[in-house]
């Protein structure tokens, strides 16, 4: 029996086999939990529903974050089908390209509110449909990154919608936590993902991630999965409004001052 056995559970933001969410998908189903999906678009569609089929997904619909009206069919079609849930999975982020190459004194309005909402807002809009069909003991994570708090060449708006998420996760945190929900951020070291090809020099960073960190080396997606299921299940009871760092210890330290 695994640790998520007899659980219904959301995993909303894979694109590809190498999206973080799919390293929490295969952890999830191999500690026992029944899965349900979204994807953004036909494009992902196609890339997206073999996944899911082949870890027996009950649950696979279209999702937009950005749009209302797909977010309430969404969950309106997740009480039909399940009638409750027991955990949901939020590891989605967007930013515009150049907000991410230009200098940061230049974002401009427009892709600061897009950043915000898609990476940021977008976790609290889940959260308000995901709560209600959820019982005491239940649990939402999302994915977050050091750049929070710390500046990282390249991050920019994305690093200020990260720390919107995890000031987020902690409200939530304290308002769905008499309800006996838990919510919880994982701040992941760099991972080659879709999304991490937007940040500047991103080859760089993982060597200095690798470097600098305590344990000489990159984290893959299936560890970062690993933290989620822990997270995601009773094994965590005890456990909420944190941001866990699953980035073989580099945030304790002050980098390599070896390397630029
Ligand atoms: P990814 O590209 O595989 O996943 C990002 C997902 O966001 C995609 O599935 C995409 O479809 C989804 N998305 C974007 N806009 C959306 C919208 N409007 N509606 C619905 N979905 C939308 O990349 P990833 O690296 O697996 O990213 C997952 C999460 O992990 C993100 O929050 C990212 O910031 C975070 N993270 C990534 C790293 C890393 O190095 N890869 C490190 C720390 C945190």
């Amino acid at each position: 029996m695994g640790i998520l056995a007899g659980k219904k559970g959301l995993i909303l933001g894979i694109a590809n086999d190498k999206s973080i969410a799919w390293g929490v998908t295969q952890a999830c189903k191999r500690e026992g939990a029944e899965l349900g999906f979204n994807y953004l678009g036909e494009m992902l569609e196609k890339r997206v529903r073999p996944l899911a089929e082949s870890v027996d997904a009950t649950f696979i619909e279209p999702l937009d974050v950005s749009d209302d009206t797909q977010m309430d069919d969404f969950f309106a079609k997740v009480e039909q089908q399940w009638g409750h849930l027991d955990f949901m999975v939020h590891s989605i982020a967007f930013a515009n390209k150049d907000a991410l190459r230009n200098r940061f004194s230049t974002t401009s309005r427009e892709d600061f509110r897009l950043a915000l909402d898609i990476s940021a807002y977008s976790f609290i809009a889940c959260a308000q449909r995901a709560a209600p069909l959820m019982k005491a003991g239940s649990s939402m994570v999302t994915m977050t990154y050091l750049g929070a708090e710390r500046t990282v060449p390249g991050y920019n708006v994305m690093g200020v919608a990260k720390a919107a998420l995890e000031a987020s996760t902690r409200y939530l945190a304290q308002d769905l936590g008499p309800d006996g929900i838990r919510v919880n951020a994982i701040s992941a070291g760099p991972i080659r993902t879709l999304a991490a090809s937007a940040v500047g020099d991103f080859r760089k960073l993982m060597e200095k991630s690798a470097r600098g960190s305590m344990l000489k080396r990159n984290v893959t997606q299936d560890e970062v999965g690993n933290t989620a299921a822990y997270l995601l299940s009773d094994m965590a009871s005890g456990v909420s409004g944190e941001v866990h760092y699953v980035d073989a210890g580099f945030h304790i330290g002050v980098g390599d001052p070896g390397i630029e």
